[in-house]
């Protein structure tokens, strides 16, 4: 006999916990499936994000961090420290800590929610009913009025470089391995491997990013990524710009990559390889095929503003669905689907989603860029600020890069921010707040921000589309 539920979510990521906890909290009876085991073969909730996404990748970017700013800017402050080293496998077992709290953290959130976990593999077999294969190999048929598809995504792989751990990996490899590679090479600069490229440069590798395209970071303002172009590379991650990769094998304990370039064939001999092109959802069996359930042309759930689907009563949130594959992207898609289904009015604000990386110097923006703004034949204000000129930054000792502000030229509303500099990923909330409510450069500029802080340079990059930034030489510009 069937189990009968108001709503079951398939998927306890980020996208699908969320929506789990926020129906229950909105009254109704729920169950919420997920097939994830960890290393030791338990289930584990959180999906990619915390197992082997967001969470264990800021663990290393953190820890690593910290290392290198001891081995290399301590005596610059006063601290000397002799016989410095590092311990890969406790700096993993730290790692492995915070994901196992946070995991458990889900499982405790569920029965303080009286949500069901259920640890199997779902499929959609009817528009109110999900079947589950569990672990055991039973099956169990769960019913529900509405049913909530948040499956997430997976690595993409290619061809050119099949997986072969623990030489050639993807993101989840890249994450625990057992030793410092002499010689990395990524596949794919983008957002995966300049945070991984830079945990694994800052404990002693050398790192090259093998990037198809012959634009860097295309996806961010052109500002922004000319700016971080630089930075990365005195660091020492060397990027190489439209290289297409042939072949990669694994011989003799190491990886032999071939990629082409303008300049002809290269090759490149490495300890390991991180695959890192992108992220596909996981759609694919997830509804039977009698379901119905409409595919876009990549492989994305179809689905409406409120993440509905073409069938009644299901719907579908998080990396599943169009739209950029981030957590707070899911957790709030989440949120909504609850709240229309219990018959409220939500949206999910898509015009100011922050999108971060956790680099060094960081990288953060809401918004639209300037080469967007051209593009649409926007007219705007950009007002900048350097942390060059900002006391805290100074203080800190870290003066890396710069605060941008896009704002509409005839009605003054902020259209963007980006951001390349120390803590960006936290001063980025402030300008998706003022996004959020519609805010104009001038409300930010009369905002009175906490002295001596980062986020003055938030401030003064406002006052600087007003034309009237306070510590540092005019630098509005204005476009057509
Ligand atoms: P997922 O987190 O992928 O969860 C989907 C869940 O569904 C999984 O638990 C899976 O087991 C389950 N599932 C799938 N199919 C079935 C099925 N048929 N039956 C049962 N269960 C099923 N995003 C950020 O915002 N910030 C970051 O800093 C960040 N860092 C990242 C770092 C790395 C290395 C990676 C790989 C990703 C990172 N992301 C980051 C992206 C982020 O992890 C995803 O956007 C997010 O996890 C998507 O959430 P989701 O709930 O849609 O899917
Ligand atoms: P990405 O889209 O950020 O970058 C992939 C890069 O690989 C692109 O620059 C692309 O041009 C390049 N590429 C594609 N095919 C290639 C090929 N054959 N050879 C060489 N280069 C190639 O994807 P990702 O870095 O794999 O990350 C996947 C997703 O995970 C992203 O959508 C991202 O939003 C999410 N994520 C987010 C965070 C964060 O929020 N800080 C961190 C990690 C991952």
């Amino acid at each position: 006999m069937a189990d009968r539920f108001d709503v079951v979510v398939i998927g306890a990521g980020p996208a699908g916990y969320v929506a789990a906890i926020r129906c229950a909290q909105l009254g109704m009876k729920v169950a919420c499936v997920d097939r994830w085991r960890d290393a030791e073969d338990k289930p584990s909730l959180g999906g990619t994000c915390l197992n082997v996404g967001c969470i264990p990748s800021k663990a290393l970017l953190e820890a690593s961090e910290q290392f290198q700013a001891i081995r290399d800017h301590g005596a610059g402050i006063g601290i000397k420290l002799s016989g410095l080293e590092l311990d890969l496998a406790a700096m993993m077992a730290a790692k492995n800590k915070v994901v196992g709290e946070l995991t458990h953290g889900v499982e405790t959130l569920f029965q303080a929610h009286r949500i069901s976990g259920v640890y199997g593999d779902a499929r959609l077999v009817g528009k109110q009913q999900v079947e589950v294969s569990e672990h055991s190999g039973t099956k169990r048929v769960l019913e529900a009025a509405h049913v909530i598809l948040a499956a997430g995504s997976a690595p993409t792989e290619i061809g050119e470089a099949q997986l072969a751990p623990p030489y050639i990996v993807d993101s989840t490899g890249a994450l625990a391995f057992d030793r410092v590679p002499r010689r990395f090479a990524v596949i794919g600069a983008g957002v995966i491997g300049l945070e991984l490229g830079s945990v694994w440069r800052r404990l002693g590798a050398e790192v090259i990013l093998l990037e198809a395209q012959e634009q860097f970071l295309s996806f961010a303002d052109e500002q922004i990524a000319k700016e971080s172009l630089k930075q990365f590379a005195a660091q020492g991650l060397e990027v190489r710009l439209g290289a297409r990769v042939m072949r990669a094998e694994v011989k003799n304990d190491a990886v032999s990559v071939v990629y082409q370039d303008k300049q002809g064939e290269h090759s490149e001999q490495v300890d390991r390889l991180l695959v890192s092109v992108g992220r596909r959802p996981c759609s694919h069996g997830l509804a039977a095929p009698e379901a119905g359930l409409l595919l876009d042309e990549w492989g994305f759930v179809h689905v409406d503003e409120h993440c509905r689907t073409n069938l009644p009563g299901v719907y579908a949130i998080g990396d599943l669905v169009r739209g950029p594959m981030l957590a707070h992207k899911g957790m709030e898609e989440g949120v909504m689907v609850a709240e229309v289904i219990a018959g409220q009015s939500a949206r999910v604000d898509y015009t100011a989603i922050p999108s971060v990386i956790y680099t060094l110097p960081e990288i953060a923006w809401v918004g639209k860029s300037e080469q967007a703004l051209k593009g649409a034949g926007q007219s705007y204000r950009v007002g900048t600020f350097p942390f060059a000129a900002n006391g805290r930054a100074k203080a800190a000792g870290d003066t890396r890069g710069f605060v941008k502000l896009l704002a509409d030229e005839t009605t003054d509303r902020v259209l963007g921010v980006h951001i390349i500099g120390p803590h960006a990923s936290e001063l980025i909330s402030a300008a998706t707040l003022a996004m959020h409510f519609g805010a104009s450069s001038e409300d930010l500029a009369l905002t009175v921000f906490a002295h001596p802080t980062l986020s003055e340079a938030l401030h003064e990059a406002a006052l600087s589309a007003q034309g009237r930034a306070i510590h540092a030489a005019q630098t509005r510009r204005r476009t057509r």
